[in-house]
């Protein structure tokens, strides 16, 4: 294969270097020096470029254009090397740029979540307004780290002084299960598919529930925090998931408007499901999503499509094989 994929090491780089070499293409990862053991050790880097920091993928732009290297982002790397340089990453790039734009903006996200037809959380405007518990979220927020949650007024004013000048939302807190969803969008197709389920564990918040309420008063300052450190692989009651289908269809159809020609490849519906068994989608993550990374030798969902090891990652590289075979490689990167 001419082409190479190339991503940033960390997140879903495993992942997603094994499944384009799975697909016949090379790889090469840009490693912050000292990490790049595990790139070595898992074998799946053909070359590995090694960057005194993260944020210098944008000076081997070159290097990679010449190497006829595809980008595969994913959170990590966006966030690393942030959105505007990203727009300006003239190396092909798997997925429409535009939707960072909607997506990294809270309130387009909403609207562009509203506009499907999905059920979202309450926001609420000023503090005087909580009426229910609520959840403080912080932007830009690593991981979900300093979220708080909030049963009125006094409770929130009384956190909220550990996070002077920071631009928060307070979002209803929503009862039910964290249920992430992964879809693929394929261009070539014209078809979303369902590829996996995850849960987070999140610490401090899943450890909560292993000490009783009693001892929990008497921590007192025990917070609840919202820090991922690793994802659970999960299996959907089936019942779900002609929901789940609809729900992905439509936010793909709304993207088509909204930043045409929409979002293309992975995307995450992040949602909390209630007892009611309504998915109330709190977050869209519009690319690979580490909740991925269980299925690196594919998920049920996949094998039921696939018959053969379908990870996300591979997915990526198949449909870029895909689109190189029938000549439509511009309808994938940008
Ligand atoms: P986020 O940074 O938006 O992905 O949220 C981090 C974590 O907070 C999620 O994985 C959930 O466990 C929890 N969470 C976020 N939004 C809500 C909500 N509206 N109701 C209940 N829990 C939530």
């Amino acid at each position: 294969m001419e082409h190479s994929i190339c991503t940033l090491g960390s997140h879903s780089a495993l992942q997603i270097l094994r499944g384009a070499k799975d697909e016949g293409f090379k790889t090469i990862v840009l490693c912050k020096q000292g990490t790049e053991e595990v790139y070595q050790q898992f074998g799946v880097a053909d070359e590995i470029i090694r960057m005194p920091c993260f944020k210098d993928l944008p000076k081997h732009a070159d290097e990679l254009i010449k190497k006829k290297a595809i980008i595969i982002p994913h959170a990590s790397l966006i966030e690393y090397t942030g959105n505007d340089e990203v727009m300006k990453l003239k190396v092909p790039y798997f997925g429409n740029k535009k939707v960072l734009e909607w997506e990294s903006d809270r309130s387009l996200q909403r609207e562009w979540l509203e506009k499907s037809g999905l059920k979202l959380p309450e926001i609420f405007a000023s503090p005087k307004d909580i009426k229910k518990s609520v959840i403080v979220k912080f932007h830009g927020a690593k991981g979900g780290k300093g979220y708080f949650v909030a049963r009125n007024e006094a409770d929130f004013k009384a956190k909220i002084v550990n996070h002077p000048n920071e631009k928060y939302v307070i979002q209803e807190y929503i009862i039910g299960v964290p249920m992430y969803i992964h879809y693929f969008y394929s261009p070539l197709l014209d078809e979303v598919e369902i590829m996996s389920f995850d849960k987070r564990y999140e610490s401090n918040v899943d450890s909560l529930g292993r000490i009783s309420a009693r001892d929990q008063i008497a921590l007192e300052k025990v917070d609840p925090s919202y820090v991922i450190v690793g994802n659970i692989p999960l299996v959907i009651r089936e019942s779900f998931l002609p929901q789940v289908l609809e729900m992905g269809k439509r936010v793909v159809a709304v993207s088509k408007k909204i930043a045409p020609p929409g979002i293309w490849g992975p995307f995450c519906l992040e949602t909390i499901l209630t007892p009611e068994m309504q998915f109330c989608v709190f977050e869209i993550s519009a690319r690979i999503v580490a909740g991925t990374n269980p299925y690196v030798n594919g998920s049920p969902y996949t094998w039921l499509r696939y018959n053969e090891p379908m990870s996300t990652g591979r997915r990526i590289a198949r449909e870029i094989k895909n689109a190189i075979a029938q000549k439509k490689l511009p309808m994938v990167i940008q």
